[in-house]
């Protein structure tokens, strides 16, 4: 097997399961806190081989408590530091990041699963919100208009909220924790992550490269956990703003719950992505599309596609194409060079997409491809399945109506543009889509009309770059903004409008009705 060097700059062997699992534990106020004496854990596991990893700890109210405190504390210094200096330390944390790109990318893999390949991929668009973060002080300028009435000058400025939280899932551990903070502290903010618990590691080292870039003590801060955590961030007087990113039943209860008390809340919630190939697409470009966009990172993305909706004719040699590819993708540990898919996060989450199959067949659809009986040579305990494809999928179906995040495409086949992109908008959810055609007019009647957050035209992934906002419509967002670019930016900070009048200027005596300006 040719494998990448996994021995990186912390001489730490991550693709292997180390003989005692490791302690996973919090970093507050600019340092690893060990989990108090009783605290709870839960295990994380290499899910390649399925052997636990490490035991991360779950923190108890007192220790978020402390994490906010230590960020609260850190926020007056933090926000009175001219954002010059702030996007300075932005900028060592890049070329840090960049650093050490390898070692974050085998962390990734050996708690996720996804390839090296793919987890230096998401490293990367971690790091463009950071160099977008590093031009803050552009990204601050605010507005000024003189005379607004006669000597009087008024302007607007953005400033921090204070404390900011983020609670982000187990499908972009770099990633997605980028989407928020660097924002969040270019602003000015102090932050509190809260990441998955099923890889839970990443977020540590990435606290490490902070301090390291010169980011004051409780600026940024980890706590491990689960809803019990979350829970007490949600509710903490001290929170100012709550930042998640997960499936869609969690993502209404954290705006519900954040927003009651008091917090500014962007949730973003789960995903079923439509891509639509039209009788005139690439059937070349509109496969290998499909298949990256299906099976990469084995379905677990919210951007993945897991709907093909094939007009017309288009259907018959789609599928076909399909039907030969898929079971040709090489599925095995993220490490190996030759790996193109691994394995699930969990044996819970490999259960779940596995009983998603089930149901699909269950329900009458064509299983063309079925990857259930996928054993990887070595890795007989890992948590894998091969790539499936459905044909003949309907609306109501579960596999149509439910987010399965796994490598299993469903094939809906439809009889005209406008039958496919009623489908579209009459599904729950509204992250991303895309269409697949060489016909403009086609292609820009979607865009317009298609209730979706996110859509490509001949790009099946569309994940707006960081000077742009992420984010989805319908049950894929609850809340007002997107993630980083300039949505970020307003999501961190209030706006404040200043009208002044120096003591030269016109005195007109105590006024008692409204001011206009004169
Ligand atoms: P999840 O909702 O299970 O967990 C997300 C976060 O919420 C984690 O930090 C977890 O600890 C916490 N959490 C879980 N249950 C909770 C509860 N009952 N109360 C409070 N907090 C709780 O999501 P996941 O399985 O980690 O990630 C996959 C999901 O995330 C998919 O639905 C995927 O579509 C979605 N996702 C969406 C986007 C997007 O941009 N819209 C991006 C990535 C992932």
């Amino acid at each position: 097997m040719d494998s990448f060097d996994t021995t990186l700059a912390t001489g730490t062997d991550r693709s292997a399961a180390a003989a005692e699992p490791a302690e996973i534990g919090h970093w507050i106020g600019g340092q690893v806190a060990a989990p108090v004496a009783g605290a709870r854990r839960s295990p994380v596991f290499n899910p390649a081989t399925g052997a636990v990893t490490g035991q991360v700890a779950l923190a108890a109210a007192d220790e978020v408590d402390a994490a906010v405190r230590a960020a609260a504390k850190a926020f007056p210094g933090w926000a009175a530091t001219p954002p010059l200096r702030r996007a300075r330390v932005m900028f060592r944390f890049r070329e840090l990041v960049e650093q050490h790109a390898d070692e974050l990318a085998a962390c990734i893999v050996a708690e996720h699963g996804k390839v090296f390949s793919d987890a230096k991929g998401e490293v990367t668009r971690g790091l463009e919100v950071v160099e977008f973060a590093s031009g803050i002080p552009q990204l601050l300028k605010g507005e000024f208009s003189e005379q607004v009435g006669t000597g009087i000058d008024m302007y607007s400025i953005r400033q921090p909220l204070g404390v900011c939280v983020g609670i982000t899932p187990f499908n972009f551990p770099v990633m997605v924790p980028m989407w928020m903070f660097p924002v969040a502290l270019a602003c000015g903010n102090s932050f509190v992550l809260k990441p998955s618990e099923r890889d839970p590691s990443a977020s540590l080292l990435i606290a490490r490269l902070l301090r390291e870039a010169g980011l004051p003590d409780g600026v940024f801060n980890v706590v491990q956990g689960d809803k019990e955590a979350v829970d007490a961030l949600l509710t903490h007087p001290s929170v100012a703003a709550v930042s998640f990113v997960g499936s869609t039943p969690i993502a209404k209860y954290i705006h519900a719950t954040a927003s009651r008390h008091g917090k500014r809340v962007q949730a973003l919630g789960g995903a079923k992505n439509h891509m639509v190939v039209m009788p005139d697409a690439d059937l070349d470009q509109a496969v290998d599309a499909l298949i990256g966009a299906a099976y990469g990172s084995a379905g677990e993305r919210c951007m993945a596609i897991s709907v093909a909706v094939a007009v017309g004719d288009v259907a018959d040699r789609l599928v076909a194409r399909l039907a030969e590819r898929v079971p040709r993708i090489r599925v095995t540990q993220g490490m190996d060079r030759a790996a193109e898919m691994g394995p699930l996060v969990t044996r819970a989450h490999l259960d779940k997409v596995r009983g998603y199959v089930d149901a699909g067949v269950a329900e009458g659809a064509k299983l063309v491809v079925d990857g259930r009986g996928l054993q990887v040579e070595g890795h007989e305990e890992g948590f894998f399945l091969g790539g499936c494809l459905f044909d003949g999928v309907k609306p109501g179906m579960r596999i149509y109506n439910e987010e399965i995040f796994g490598p299993v495409l469903s094939i809906v086949r439809a009889d005209s543009f406008e039958t496919a992109l009623r489908l579209v908008n009459e599904h729950e959810y509204g992250n991303g889509c895309a269409i697949f055609t060489r016909d403009g007019d086609a292609a820009r009647e979607f865009a317009n009309r298609v209730q979706v957050g996110m859509v490509g035209v001949n790009v099946p992934i569309p994940v707006p770059m960081a000077f742009h906002s992420f984010g989805g419509w319908k049950s894929s967002l609850f809340g007002d903004h997107h993630m980083h670019g300039p949505e970020g930016v307003r999501f961190y900070t209030r706006l404040k409008a200043v009208t002044q009048r120096w003591p030269a200027g016109i005195r007109a005596g105590a006024e008692f009705v409204m001011p206009t300006m004169k």
